[in-house]
């Protein structure tokens, strides 16, 4: 029977753990606001497999004998710090184990944190994901992995509880590079056609026409298939992954691209917008949100 650790409750590591439970697997939950994990496990109270997941009163107590531990929090200095803040974590650690990072983190603190983790036997695979919230709900997401791939194929079963499309990339840090590469190409897609649709309504056009026309030609993206439709036409705007997460990542690729050497106006510039966006609109907003910074710019509202 697999043991399974999952560190950190948040809209999305909530999902997926509830994804592990759903599979049987024997799981252990802890997040640092406790509140967030008595709601995880009054949420799964009816559910066939609730006698098989117990929730833990603190990191060091929920790796203990878990042959896997996931971990799916803010940021990797998250991660650090609870690997440095408790040393009941690492010494409660089974040698053996391995430590899976879902964190959309950054590749210099996996290498450290892979590093420290192999002084104490356990492998590291930092392994972020996509898809947000509904592919997490429906087992979907993709899963992008650095490391090993014989330790990948040791947590397989586990990943493909919530995972639709498992990827290794190559070695500790490449998942966290391939993830922030991904996220900066939203950001500008998100900004890029918030811009244009702005400019094309004051022209007169509405943005369910420009939409129906850019999503069957070389324009569209997610952003304009599924995020505009969905989440700023209706004025919905659904908080499902916040804009100081998007930030956050835009800032690991831009400081990946510059460690790379490869010059980068684009992915620079959208870094400084996100990270502006974020300032003016706080911790709570959603990405999506952004979307209304340029509508206050032109002084129009993509609807
Ligand atoms: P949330 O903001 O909803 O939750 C963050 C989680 O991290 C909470 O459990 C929080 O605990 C925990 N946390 C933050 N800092 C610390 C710390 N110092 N010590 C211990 N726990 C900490 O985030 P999400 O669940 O949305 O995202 C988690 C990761 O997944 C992020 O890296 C994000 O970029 C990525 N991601 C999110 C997607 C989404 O759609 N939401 C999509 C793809 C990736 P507490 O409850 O105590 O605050």
């Amino acid at each position: 029977m697999t043991r399974v650790a999952f560190l950190g409750l948040g809209d999305i590591g909530g999902r997926m753990a509830r994804r592990v439970a759903a599979a049987g697997m024997d799981l252990t939950v802890w997040n640092r606001t406790a509140a967030r994990a008595q709601r995880f496990m009054s949420d799964i109270a009816s559910s066939a497999s609730a006698d098989r997941v117990r929730v833990a009163s603190s990191a060091g107590e929920a790796v203990r004998g878990a042959d896997t531990i996931i971990s799916c929090l803010s940021t990797s200095a998250d991660v650090e710090s609870v690997l440095a803040g408790d040393p009941a974590v690492l010494r409660s650690l089974s040698r053996g184990a391995v430590w899976v990072d879902c964190t959309s983190g950054d590749p210099p603190t996996s290498r450290r944190l892979a590093a420290t983790l192999a002084g104490h036997g356990v492998a590291y695979l930092d392994a972020p994901v996509s898809g947000g919230t509904t592919g997490a709900e429906q087992g979907t997401l993709t899963v992008m992995c650095g490391g090993e791939l014989a330790t990948l194929d040791r947590v397989r079963p586990v990943l493909a509880t919530f995972g639709g499309k498992i990827v290794h990339c190559g070695p500790v840090g490449s998942g966290d590079a391939v993830k922030a590469v991904n996220n900066a190409l939203l950001a500008v897609n998100l900004w890029s056609a918030a811009e244009g649709l702005a400019a094309l309504r004051k022209a007169g056009v509405a943005p369910d026409v420009a939409l129906d026309v850019i999503n069957a030609s070389s324009g569209r993206s997610n952003a304009t298939m599924t995020l505009i439709p969905q989440r700023v036409l209706t004025r919905a705007f659904p908080r499902t992954f916040r804009l100081a997460l998007l930030d956050k990542d835009v800032a690991i690729a831009a400081a990946f691209l510059r460690e790379e050497r490869v010059p980068a106006p684009i992915t620079q510039l959208a870094a400084e917008l996100m990270r502006m966006a974020h300032a003016a609109l706080g911790e709570a907003a959603d990405h999506v949100e952004a979307v209304q910074i340029v509508e206050r710019w032109a002084g129009a509202e993509i609807a």
